[in-house]
């Protein structure tokens, strides 16, 4: 129903469409922005207008970023044998806030679920098996510890241990199902720490 003029309903048609936005929450956020000075509706318009624009995936660990090789890849000072493979960027930002990794990451964009029809060719798993070589002494799965988390692990396992690379998992110090971004530094160091060859 249009209650509110056409404008005002397509901005909340187009925020529902964000995950995790419902018609509410949509409604919400529409009468928010209309409330905000001008100034800084355009800088939020501006900003995923320019975010969309100039960021692009890493050629080497598929993360998001505006630089490539992004700023992780291309640090000298980073031990580039060490790769941790995750399922999403904001995961590799929860092992950064830990300072406790100083290896590359991989990310995968996913994992692998056949519920939600996610399979291995959807994943950035080509990249990573591109990126392995004879100095790689270890690849770390750090993908999460739900279903499809270990699915995942297992698949790249099997993939990679073949080659003759150590393959390592992190520690069940994280709990079941959760989503590495909010498991706090401690656990997730301790998960590193105590990870296990597979
Ligand atoms: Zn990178």
């Amino acid at each position: 129903m249009n209650y509110y003029g056409n404008y005002v309903t397509r901005l909340i048609e187009e925020l529902s469409r964000l995950p995790g936005i419902g018609g509410k929450t949509a409604q919400r956020l529409a009468f928010y922005i209309l409330n905000m000075p001008k100034e800084n509706v355009q800088q939020l318009a501006k900003s995923i207008i320019e975010a969309k624009e100039n960021v692009k995936y890493c050629s080497i660990c598929c993360n998001l970023t505006d630089q490539d090789p992004c700023s992780v890849c291309n640090n000298p000072k980073r031990n580039h044998n060490i790769i941790m493979v995750v399922e999403e960027p904001r995961d590799m930002a929860a092992y950064e806030k830990t300072k406790e990794f100083n290896g590359l990451y991989h990310i995968l964009h996913g994992a692998i679920s056949p519920m939600k029809d996610i399979t291995a060719e959807d994943l950035r798993i080509k990249e990573l098996l591109a990126r392995l070589n004879e100095d790689t002494q270890e690849v770390i799965l750090a993908t999460g510890t739900s279903i499809e988390g270990e699915t995942t692990a297992m698949y790249l396992c099997r993939l990679i241990k073949p080659l003759g690379i150590k393959v390592s998992r992190i520690a069940n110090g994280v709990p079941v199902g959760s989503d590495l971004e909010y498991v706090d530094e401690v656990t997730l160091s301790r998960a590193l720490e105590g990870r296990r060859e597979m």
